[in-house]
């Protein structure tokens, strides 16, 4: 089988096994390396302790696995809020980015106007069940899968966001779309609200062309970012980042930032919320991701409950889904700031 024939017949199989977003990277080392390792260097990465870690790594996933010839890259769409079952989700409908005392609120069907009390918003990604563990069920799928229909031998590795791999670059070099002045990799029909997850292999797989950035004179997402996270074009200080601060920022969080945080208790997805590419994206979601799919609060949740929830409530109510990633006492810090931004008085940190 030519390398062309091997191409094509492991897009069938994916899109055979529902993986409709699926391009190749060659395994090489990623074009930004010099400016990641710049970016870690001056400390943006904040409290992220492993991006300090395995930089030759990440600089050139062939590292990952010896021989490797080709990186099969894969976007599975999650819900963008606009083709949820139903139609659009509440927590989602008509979202104002005007800033205000609670940062980015919902203004109808508003968690904040909710009966049972103010909620905290919980970044889209994290809705459904935990994406390491279904993405990567899909993956090994399709790897196994390509072992039963490929000539072999050959080998695979399967990768999602937990091996040292840059997964944006990688996706933007095998043309999944191109990163976006908010950091984001964005596909001019499908959008950026979706899961990466690679496989990497030795088998000789044809790469595709990356694609050309569609960012234009657009800046929304910069001025968007209640924070400030986005600080020039394309390029994000985490530290400063409500994403960042909501999941991996252990220690108390400095009152300027805490203020813009406005209600979201995990997670934040301004930055893709204004994006003209996500108004209307052409994907089908895995039901597996939808809000209700894990045991979660999601998409938003009661924050008196959160605050009030021991650390054992809290493991379990976040057990299956991405969420469990913030320790209770995080989320419970999370809380209480998003409280006080509601209430007006913006002090906590
Ligand atoms: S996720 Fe939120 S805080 Fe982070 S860059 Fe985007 S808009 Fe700014
Ligand atoms: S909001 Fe505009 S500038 Fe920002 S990523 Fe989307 S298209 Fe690019």
């Amino acid at each position: 089988m030519s390398p062309a024939e091997m191409t094509r017949r492991t897009r069938d199989l994916a899109a055979e096994l529902g993986l409709e977003h699926v391009r190749i990277a060659r395994a090489a080392p990623v074009p930004r390396a010099d400016y990641i390792r710049q970016w870690v260097k001056d400390g943006k990465a904040g409290e992220m302790a492993y991006l300090y870690k395995y930089q030759d790594i990440r600089d050139d996933p062939a590292a990952l696995l010896s021989g490797a010839a080709a990186v099969v890259v894969v976007a599975d769409p999650y819900p963008a809020g606009v083709d949820m079952p139903g139609g659009k989700h509440p927590a989602t409908a008509g979202t104002d980015h005007r800033p205000g005392p609670g940062g980015a609120v919902p203004p109808d069907g508003s968690p904040a106007a909710d009966n049972s009390g103010p909620r905290g918003r919980i970044a889209r990604y994290a809705w459904g069940r935990d994406y390491h563990r279904v993405l990567r069920r899909k993956l090994q799928r399709l790897a196994d899968a390509m072992r039963r229909e490929l000539p072999g031998p050959f080998q695979t590795r399967v990768c999602v966001d937990t091996a040292p791999v840059v997964e944006r670059e990688l996706a933007a070099a095998a043309g999944l779309g191109w990163i976006g002045k908010n950091t984001m990799v964005i596909d001019e029909r499908a959008g950026s609200y979706f899961f990466l997850g690679e496989i990497l292999t030795t088998l000789p797989l044809q790469p595709d062309a990356p694609v050309a950035d569609r960012c234009g004179t657009c800046t929304r997402c910069l001025q968007a970012c209640p924070t400030g996270a986005l600080v020039e074009p394309y390029r994000m200080d985490a530290r400063r980042c409500i994403a960042y601060l909501t999941i991996e920022h252990r220690s108390s969080i400095p009152p300027e930032l805490a203020a813009g945080m406005g209600n979201w208790l995990f997670g934040c997805d301004v930055c893709q919320e204004v994006c003209p590419y996500n108004r209307r994206p052409m994907r089908t979601v895995d039901p597996a991701y939808a809000p209700g799919s894990g045991r979660s609060w999601s998409p938003a949740a009661p924050l008196a409950e959160v605050l009030a929830c021991d650390d054992e409530t809290c493991r379990r109510r976040v057990q299956g889904t991405a969420m469990r990633r913030a320790t209770p006492e995080m989320l419970r810090r999370n809380a209480r700031i998003a409280l006080e931004n509601l209430s007006g008085s913006g002090r906590a940190g």
